[in-house]
């Protein structure tokens, strides 16, 4: 009898001929989320994935790792019997046992039996008979109910062996990461731009990171903040995203001397836009990713986001662009990163918030706004001066 688990996907079974690349994608990044010192096989079986711990049961940690990636529906710990009845119903008996002992009082159940094994001598009616029947002889404690039983026994007769299961527990789903490319994710120290890390990830997203930066102005808490607010999104893809830390300080400095008050939010945005996209473009990421939310804040009407859209042709992600703060807020709790984005370091937009930004800015305004600054020369130097950190991961496991 060996402890297994099953992973099951939903998506990346409709994707035709690129079928085998997302399912190879997903065993890569489940090998990946295990970590290089837990002895397992990962491989593909029949449109799911089956985890073989070499003998040994599946360690909770491990089965809380597996559950956490992206494209992962659901899985199930099972045991794994070859096609035999005596010693599929003897791994019954375990799982029960497991189950009785988990439990105080009488237990309800049924048996659900899924024959792909056609050559298999027992009908799946035949089988549930032949496994209720076992398990009441075995357990007095236990009882059938087969409408509203504590737990399930599933049983699964398939090519090569039986596996044998009574928790199906459910995934985050979306695609695996890195089976979409890459996108560039504008991370301030606020709630909304890591959720929108987060769901673009789920969307099968590889994530780099970029942070505006405006020390003395901003402290280097902040900056280590965004580093940490990194690293949570890292947990869900199991290796370190980098974050390609920009020195804004000239570029705010710059907008403070040349852009009338009401305009400077339109101006920084745009100006974080045209560091962003030829970082992105450097380094051959195709998208860029923000936290914008329509109508959040004045510089999230659609006016200014076109005018903010205006200096990219890059395509700019918004995960969060239909959704409520509310709902925002709770994902945000939820992914690990709440706590840390409400800890109360400024941003360097909180610190040049004019009283009444302007909440439709017209094109042609902002760009005679901006006339007067030396756009390139300051694109140039924060492209010249980025530093990339990386955050430290979780340790891996070792079991
Ligand atoms: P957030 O909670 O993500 O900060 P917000 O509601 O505060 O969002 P804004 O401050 O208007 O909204 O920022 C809009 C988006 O611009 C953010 O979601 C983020 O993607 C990007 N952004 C803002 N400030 C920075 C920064 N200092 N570094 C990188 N990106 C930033
Ligand atoms: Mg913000």
């Amino acid at each position: 009898m060996e402890s297994v688990v099953l992973v099951r996907y939903g998506e990346i079974g409709l994707k035709g001929k690129n079928r085998p690349a997302f399912e190879n994608r997903l065993v890569q990044n489940l090998r990946r989320a295990l970590g290089p010192e837990v002895e397992a096989s990962v491989r593909r079986e029949h449109g799911r994935i089956v985890v073989d711990f070499k003998g040994r049961e599946a360690p909770r940690q491990a089965i809380d790792r597996l559950r956490s990636v992206f494209g992962v529906v659901s899985i199930s710990p099972a045991k794994a019997v070859p096609l035999s009845l005596d010693e599929a119903l003897a791994a019954a008996r375990v799982l029960v046992e497991e189950k009785l002992r988990a439990a105080k009082g009488q237990l309800t159940f049924k048996v659900e039996t899924k024959r792909s094994n056609k050559q298999f001598p027992f009908t799946s009616p035949e089988l549930n008979g032949r496994f209720g029947g076992y398990l009441l002889r075995a357990f007095p404690r236990l009882a059938v109910d087969v409408h509203a039983p504590d737990f399930v026994l599933h049983v699964e007769v398939r090519e090569k062996a039986i596996y044998l299961y009574t928790e199906i527990l459910p995934g985050p789903g979306g695609l695996p990461v890195g089976s979409s490319s890459e996108g560039l994710l504008l991370l301030s120290g606020g709630i909304d731009s890591p959720v929108a890390g987060w769901l673009a990830m789920k969307r099968g997203i590889r994530l780099r990171a970029i942070h505006f930066h405006s020390f003395p102005f901003t402290s280097d808490r902040s900056k280590e903040k965004v580093i940490d607010l990194a690293g949570v999104l890292s947990r869900y893809s199991f290796e370190p995203i980098p974050v390609y830390v920009v020195n804004f300080t000239p570029v705010q400095t710059a907008i403070r001397q040349h852009v009338p008050p009401a305009m400077t939010i339109t101006v920084m945005r745009r100006m974080m836009l045209r560091i962003a996209s030829r970082i992105a473009s450097q380094h051959g990421i195709p998208a860029l990713i923000t936290g914008e939310s329509v109508g959040q804040v004045a510089s999230q009407t659609l006016e200014s986001m076109a005018a903010i859209n205006e200096v990219t042709s890059m395509p700019i992600l918004r995960p969060l662009v239909a959704m409520d703060k509310g709902e925002i807020v709770e994902l945000a709790q939820q992914i690990g990163t709440y706590d840390l984005s409400v800890l109360p370091y400024p941003d360097c937009c909180t610190l040049f918030v004019p009283d009444r930004p302007e909440t439709r800015p017209r094109i042609e305004r902002v760009r005679a706004a901006e006339a007067d600054m030396p756009i390139d020369e300051l694109v140039d130097e924060a492209v010249a001066t980025v530093d990339v950190v990386e955050p430290v991961l979780e340790p891996s496991l070792s079991l």
